[in-house]
C-alpha cells in the first residue's frame, strides 16, 4: 500500500507511523525525521533545513521533494510506503502524484488524523525524543521510558526538539492551517481521504487506523 498521513504536528503521526508500517510490512517515510537525521550528520542539507524548522517554516520544496524522492527510490519502498509529513503543501502533492504517475502507481489512502488543537499542544509540550533516532518517541506523561531520560529502545539520551518550544510551535500550527490543510482537500477530490478520531490510547488509534485502511483497500 502507499499511504499518506496527514494531522496537525503532535497528532501522533509518526507514533502510528510505527506500528501501521510494521503491520503493513512496509517502510515508515518521515521528512521530518530524514531531516533531523542530517542535522545530526551535520550535512549541507542538514544545516540549511535547521534553518527553516527553528522558524517553524516549511523547508523549500525544491530540497524536500528531492529529499524524498530519493527516499521512495529505495528498494525496501518498491512495495509501498507509509509517508509521515510529507507532503505538505499542495505543490508537494503535485510533485508527488506526478512521480507516482511516471512510474504507473498511484496512492491508496490518506489517512487524517483528527485531534483538537489543545490535545495537539499538550502532546507536543511533553514529547521527548532520542538522541540517536528521532524515530523513537516518547512523552512525560503519556509515554514515559522506562528509566527517565533514557530511551527504551536504543539506550539513547532523550531530549525535547528545538521546535517544540511554545512560540515555534504555534507558528507550526499556523504552517499546517495555511499550507498543509489544504492537501486534504486536494486528495478528498481524489476520493482518497480517511479521517479518524487520534484521541484515546495509542493502541486504539491504531486499531481503527488499521479498519479504516482495511475499509479503504476493499473499497478501491
Ligand atoms: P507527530 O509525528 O504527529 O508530530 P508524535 O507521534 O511525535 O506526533 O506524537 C506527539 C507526542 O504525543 C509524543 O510525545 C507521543 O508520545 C504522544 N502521543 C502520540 N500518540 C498519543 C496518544 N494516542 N495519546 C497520548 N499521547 C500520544
Ligand atoms: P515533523 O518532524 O514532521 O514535525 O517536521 C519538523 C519540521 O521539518 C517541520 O516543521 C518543517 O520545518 C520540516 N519539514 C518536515 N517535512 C517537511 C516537508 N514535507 N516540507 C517542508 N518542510 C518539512
Amino acid at each position: 500500500m502507499r499511504i499518506v498521513l496527514v494531522g496537525p504536528p503532535g497528532a501522533g503521526k509518526g507514533t502510528q507511523a510505527a506500528f501501521l508500517a510494521n503491520n503493513l510490512s512496509i517502510p515508515h517515510i518521515s521528512t521530518g525525521d530524514l531531516f533531523r537525521a542530517n542535522i545530526s550528520q551535520k550535512t549541507e542539507l542538514g544545516k540549511l533545513a535547521k534553518s527553516y524548522m527553528d522558524r517553524g517554516e516549511l523547508v523549500p520544496d525544491e530540497v524536500t521533494i528531492a529529499m524524498a524522492k530519493d527516499r521512495m527510490e529505495k528498494p525496501d519502498a518498491v512495495n509501498g510506503f507509509l509517508l509521515d509529513g510529507f507532503p505538505r503543501n499542495v505543490s508537494q502533492a503535485e510533485a508527488l502524484d506526478e512521480m507516482l504517475q511516471s512510474e504507473g502507481m498511484k496512492l491508496d489512502a490518506v489517512l487524517d488524523l483528527e485531534v483538537p488543537e489543545a490535545e495537539v499542544v499538550k502532546r507536543i509540550a511533553g514529547r521527548r525524543i532520542c538522541r540517536n533516532d528521532s524515530a523513537h518517541v516518547f512523552h512525560v506523561t503519556y509515554k514515559q521510558p522506562a528509566k527517565e531520560g533514557v530511551c527504551d529502545v536504543c539506550g539513547g539520551e532523550l531530549y525535547q526538539r528545538d521546535d517544540d518550544s511554545e512560540e515555534t510551535v504555534r507558528k507550526r500550527l499556523e504552517v499546517y492551517h495555511t499550507q498543509t490543510e489544504p492537501i486534504i482537500d486536494y486528495y478528498k477530490a481524489q476520493g482518497l481521504v480517511v479521517t479518524i478520531s487520534a484521541l484515546g490510547k495509542v493502541e486504539d488509534v491504531t486499531s481503527r487506523a488499521m479498519e479504516a485502511l482495511r475499509r479503504e483497500d476493499h473499497a478501491a
